[in-house]
């Protein structure tokens, strides 16, 4: 396939449809009603920048407005009992965490007891399980947290909160408009004028793109984004342990199909996240609980082919209407970990998982995507809009703080200059900062991905070895710490 071409038709289409709502909208007897900064997208990034605007001295008078096509009330109201846990679960580095406090959002806006740190991290190949590089307090020095897993409604329902309280100190509103689904963007005269389903319009001096993976923004501003799909899914869960784990340790196992992770949550819960072939999440989704729990400790435990048989197997026997899989599942597991010689069991491995909580068994599509640039005039783009990632490195929505971070930061330095905060002048700062550092963080977890994706003997040997090297070496641990969490 030529881009070109793609780049070509995608033009042309935008270019007719730009004409036909450029017309409706000169056609529309109302004028668009002008802000400073309009945000698509009421996620993570979108809640982040409206924060962050709204705590800077430099651009709390900037009049700006969030729209976002979903219900954020339920996000707004959200109160969950003790024994509930969401199943969409970041690893926020401290970085991300340190930005949330200058915020004022981490302490007294998001909920900290739901919140749990991990400082040891446990990552192995399932090719050969003895190939395994560990980050401990040992090495990277007492007290340090190697991240936070925090629910994503958590940090919403945070910044909401902390952002509510910053609207409240000041006459000039943040305005948060949910339900409220983009429909068009044109070039008006000569702002972005953003239409929404219901029929309103609203110009942008600044409009940000933070809508998610297909951003309508970054179609609006003809920005190309290349990368390819996984054709890997991750499954999600929200699951118990057999007894709470006092030890505050991530685990992830490298198999052929992509990495299983179980993250720690408090109370003894954990979120689990597998990424591998959508047969193979479609399959563990079909299982009942307890097979699925057997499923999650044999991925963890056993090698690839007795994962793929029992699965295989399980899902067939549950698209047959056969009873008693769950017991199948428990007791191929158990016979055949008899034969199987797991490294230091008690240390290496997380604690059997008992129970999945109803409906947190969730599949999302993975991609990897970069946008070519994040910057055209009067627009920018955030978070997955400017970059989606694989999950394995626990990289996605920490990049999309970052980038906030900075657009505020270039945003801050235009006011202070008093630029127009539209113009490239003053937003290609934000892109020059934050182009280089996501396209290294993207590539070195495109290529983790495709190492562990090879089951050729030479390769796992290779990799093994690679793997034994590094973690023998507390610098080279540390300073890939430093790396990630920065
Ligand atoms: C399985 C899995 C595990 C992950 N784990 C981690 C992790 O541990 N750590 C980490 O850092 N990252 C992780 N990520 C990545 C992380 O979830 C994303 O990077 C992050 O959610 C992106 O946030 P965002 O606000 O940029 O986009 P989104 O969360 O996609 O938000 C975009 C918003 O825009 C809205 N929108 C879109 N179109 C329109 C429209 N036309 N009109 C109005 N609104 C619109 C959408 O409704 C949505 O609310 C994970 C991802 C997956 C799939």
């Amino acid at each position: 396939m030529n881009f070109n071409n793609i780049s070509l038709c995608v033009r042309r289409r935008a270019t007719a449809r730009n004409a036909y709502s450029l017309f409706r909208y000169y056609s529309s007897s109302s004028s668009p009603e002008p802000y400073d900064v309009v945000i698509i997208g009421g996620g993570p990034a979108g809640l982040t920048l409206a924060t962050a605007l709204k705590n800077s001295p430099y651009t709390r008078r900037l009049k700006t407005l969030l729209v976002e096509g979903g219900s954020l009330a339920h996000i707004e109201n959200w109160a969950p009992g003790p024994d509930h846990y969401e199943n969409r679960v970041s690893s926020l580095t401290p970085r991300s965490a340190a930005f949330l406090k200058r915020l004022g959002a981490w302490d007294g806006h998001i909920t900290q007891d739901r919140v749990k740190a991990y400082d040891e991290m446990k990552v192995w190949d399932g090719l050969d399980d003895s190939a395994r590089i560990e980050f401990s307090p040992d090495i990277l020095g007492q007290n340090v947290d190697i991240a936070y897993m925090i629910e994503n409604f958590n940090l919403q329902h945070g910044l909401l909160s902390r952002l509510a309280e910053l609207n409240s100190q000041d006459e000039n509103k943040t305005i948060i408009k949910d339900k409220a689904r983009v429909k068009s963007i044109v070039r008006g005269a000569e702002w972005p004028v953003v239409e929404l389903e219901s029929g309103e319009t609203f110009s942008a001096r600044l409009l940000v793109g933070a809508d998610g993976g297909n951003s309508p923004a970054r179609a609006f501003a003809q920005i190309e984004a290349r990368g390819w799909d996984y054709n890997r899914h991750g499954l999600v869960a929200s699951v118990k342990l057999e007894w709470e784990d006092f030890r505050s340790v991530a685990f992830q196992r490298f198999l052929k199909t992509g990495p299983i992770a179980l993250l720690p949550l408090p109370d003894g819960f954990a979120s689990l996240v597998w990424s591998c072939t959508p047969k193979m999440a479609a399959q563990l989704k079909s299982l009942p609980p307890a097979a699925f729990c057997s499923m999650v400790n044999a991925g963890f435990r056993l090698g690839p082919v007795d994962i793929e048989y029992i699965l295989t197997t399980a899902a067939e026997q549950v698209a047959a209407g056969k009873p008693d899989v769950s017991e199948w599942v428990q007791d191929e597991l158990e016979w055949r970990l008899e034969n199987v010689e797991l490294v230091d069991e008690d240390n290496n491995l997380p604690i059997q998982i008992v129970d999945v909580l109803p409906k947190s068994r969730a599949s999302f599509p993975l991609k990897m995507k970069h946008a070519d640039t994040y910057v055209a005039e009067r627009v920018a783009l955030v978070g997955d809009a400017a970059h989606t990632t694989h999950p394995l490195a626990g990289q996605g929505l920490n990049m999309g703080q970052q980038d906030v971070e900075s657009l505020v930061g270039a945003l801050e330095t235009a006011t202070r200059r008093g630029l127009d905060i539209g113009s490239l002048l003053a937003i290609e700062p934000y892109w020059s900062e934050r182009y280089f550092a996501n396209h290294l963080k993207l590539g070195v977890v495109d290529k983790l991905h495709k190492l562990y994706s090879f089951d050729a003997a030479p390769i796992v040997a290779l990799r093994s070895w690679g793997l034994s090297f590094v973690n023998s070496l507390d610098t080279i641990k540390r300073e890939l710490m430093r790396q990630a969490s920065n």
